[in-house]
C-alpha cells in the first residue's frame, strides 16, 4: 500500500512519507508510558496496513508530495593543502599504524584519497578535545566530518603522504584506536549511567567485551562482519535488535534479591537480508564476557569457511545458541559479584523512572496553554511567510494542545492526540457548550486531513485555532508565575 501510495522506493517521495509517518505517530503514538513511546508498539497495537492507511490520510495536507534529492546539490569538500614539513613516523611506530592503515583507513572512490574512520569508544567527546579533533582535521582531511551509525566519526578526502602525520597526531589524543567498525567497536546506549528508563549498566558491560576482544581475540580487529551492540533496556536506542550480537538491559530476581541481567539476542542483521536479532537467553550481566567467549569460540570452530555470522546463526537456530549459553544462566552458582552492576560498587536495584529529565515542580495546565500560545506564534509566522501547510499543522497542535490544557483542568490525561481530541468530545464537549460546524471536535480538527493546503484553508483553520485557545485561555488564565516567565521572554 505504501508503495503505491508514496512509492517510497522512490527517493523523491522518502521525505514526504516520512513526515506523514511522524504526524501519524505524533497523532496515535504512546505519550504517557513512555517505555511505549516508540513507533514499534503503535504498529504492533494497529497493525502495519492500519498504520500506513493512516500515513497516506496524511498525504494531502503535507506541503511537499514530492521532493527532488539531489545529492549532486551538495558542494563536495575540497582535500587541504598540506603543509611542505609533514611530520614522519618515528621508529618503532611501523606495526602500530600498519594496524591502524589497515583497520581504520579505506580507499575513496575518489582516486588518490582515502577515507579514514575514528573509534570513539561509546561515542563521547569532551568539547575540549573536538576543538583539538577540528584543528587536525582541518590540517589533514577535508573541512567536514561525517558521525557514523556506530558512534564513530568518519573523515574524507586524506591525500596518503598525509597518513602517516594524522595518524600521530590522532594518536596524541587518544583517538587513533585499531578496529574501526569492526567486532571491537561496540555500540552501546548510555543506559543506566545518565538515562532513566536504562534497567542494567550497558557502557561497563561493553567496556569489558571490548577488553576481551582486543585481548584476547586481537584478530577481531580486522572483522566487520560480526557487529556487538548494547542497550540498557528493551528500547534498543544502542540498536541491539540489528546486531549479529546483541544485549539488552534486564534483571533477575533470586529469592529477595536482584541481580543485573542481559538478555542475549543473536542473529540481527542490517546489512544485505536485514533481519532483527531474535532473543535467545538472559544471563546475570557478570558473565556478558563469558558469553562472549563461548559464542565466538563457538563460530570459529563450528562456522564454515567464509560463513557469515548471521548465516552461522541461521545454519544452527535459536535453540543451539540457547543450549550453549545455557549453563550460563544457571544461578546455582551465584556469587556475590553477580549482584553488582558494571561500574558500580553497590548491589545492584532496579531504578528506573518516568524519563529522562529531572523532576520539577510546574502548574501543568498554565503551561500547556503557555505552549499552545507558542504554536500558535509559529502558525501565525508560518502564514505570514506563505507556508500554508506548515501554518495549518502549528494550528493543528494549538487545538490539540489547548484541548490537552482543558481536559488535565478535569484531571483527564491522555496517552495520545486522538485521544485527547475523542476525551474533549466525550467529556468536555456538553460542558463548554462550544458548537462546531462539523458536529465533532475530532472532526473539526481533523479537516486538516481533508484539504490541500491553501491560503484560504490556513486562514480559517488559523482563525479557529485561536478562537479555540482564546477561550480556553479565559476558562483557565494562566498562573501569575507562567505571566511572569512570560513577560521575562519576551
Ligand atoms: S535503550 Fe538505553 S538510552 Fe534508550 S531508553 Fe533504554 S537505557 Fe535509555
Amino acid at each position: 500500500m505504501a508503495q503505491e501510495a508514496f512509492g517510497f522506493l522512490e527517493e523523491e517521495k522518502l521525505i514526504p512519507f516520512t513526515e506523514g509517518v511522524l504526524r501519524v505517530f505524533d497523532r496515535w503514538g504512546e505519550r504517557t508510558r513512555r517505555h511505549k513511546a516508540r513507533l514499534k508498539f503503535l504498529i504492533a497495537e494497529m497493525g502495519l496496513t492500519e498504520f500506513l492507511r493512516l500515513v497516506e490520510e496524511e498525504r494531502l495536507s503535507l506541503r511537499y508530495q514530492t521532493y527532488p534529492v539531489d545529492a549532486g546539490d551538495v558542494a563536495q569538500p575540497l582535500p587541504p593543502s598540506l603543509p611542505i614539513d609533514l611530520p614522519i613516523l618515528p621508529e618503532g611506530r611501523e606495526s602500530d599504524f600498519r594496524l591502524w592503515f589497515e583497520t581504520n583507513v579505506f580507499r575513496q572512490k575518489q582516486e588518490g584519497y582515502y577515507a579514514v574512520g575514528l573509534k570513539v569508544p561509546l561515542g563521547n567527546l569532551s568539547s575540549h578535545l573536538a576543538r583539538s579533533l577540528a584543528a587536525i582535521v582541518r590540517q589533514y582531511a577535508a573541512d567536514e566530518i561525517r558521525i557514523t551509525i556506530n558512534q564513530g566519526y568518519l573523515l574524507k578526502f586524506v591525500q596518503p603522504e598525509a597518513l602517516p602525520a594524522l595518524f600521530l597526531e590522532l594518536d596524541r589524543l587518544e583517538m587513533a584506536y585499531p578496529g574501526y567498525d569492526s567486532t571491537a567497536d561496540i555500540t552501546a546506549c548510555p543506559g543506566t549511567d545518565t538515562c532513566n528508563l536504562g534497567i542494567s549498566n550497558s557502557t561497563g558491560v561493553a567496556a569489558a567485551l571490548e577488553k576481551v576482544l582486543i585481548d584476547e581475540y586481537p584478530d577481531l580487529l580486522h572483522n566487520r562482519d560480526i557487529k556487538i551492540k548494547i542497550s540498557g533496556c528493551p528500547n534498543s536506542c544502542g540498536q541491539h535488535a540489528m546486531a549479529s550480537i546483541g544485549f539488552h538491559g534486564s534483571s533477575i530476581k533470586l529469592g529477595e534479591r536482584v541481580m543485573p541481567a542481559l538478555q542475549v539476542l543473536l542473529g540481527g542483521s542490517a546489512e544485505g537480508e536485514a533481519a532483527i536479532a531474535e532473543k535467545v537467553i538472559k544471563i546475570p550481566s557478570r558473565r556478558g564476557p563469558d558469553a562472549l567467549r563461548l559464542l565466538i569460540d563457538d563460530y570459529q570452530t563450528e562456522g564454515l569457511e567464509g560463513e557469515y555470522f548471521v548465516d552461522y546463526f541461521r545454519r544452527q537456530g535459536k535453540m543451539y545458541f540457547y543450549s550453549l549459553l545455557k549453563p550460563l544462566a544457571n544461578l546455582d552458582q551465584a556469587v556475590p559479584e553477580w549482584y553488582i552492576d558494571w561500574g558500580s560498587e553497590t548491589d545492584f536495584a532496579v531504578e528506573t523512572a518516568v524519563g529522562e529529565c529531572a523532576g520539577v515542580i510546574i502548574d501543568l495546565v498554565a503551561t500547556l496553554l503557555y505552549d499552545a500560545e507558542e504554536k500558535a506564534s509559529w502558525a501565525l509566522a508560518a502564514f505570514e511567510s506563505g507556508y500554508w501547510a506548515d501554518s495549518i499543522y502549528h494550528s493543528y497542535n494549538v487545538f490539540v494542545t489547548t484541548a490537552k490544557a482543558l481536559l488535565l483542568t478535569e484531571d483527564v490525561r491522555n496517552s495520545n492526540q486522538m485521544a485527547v481530541m475523542r476525551d474533549y468530545d466525550r467529556l468536555l464537549a456538553d460542558k463548554m457548550q462550544w458548537k462546531f460546524p462539523e458536529g465533532s471536535f475530532v472532526a473539526h480538527v481533523l479537516r486538516i486531513n481533508q484539504q490541500t493546503p491553501g491560503q484560504d484553508f490556513a486562514a480559517r483553520y488559523l482563525s479557529d485555532a485561536l478562537a479555540f485557545l482564546d477561550k480556553a485561555g479565559k476558562i483557565r488564565p494562566a498562573s501569575p508565575d507562567l505571566q511572569t516567565l512570560k513577560q521575562t521572554q519576551s
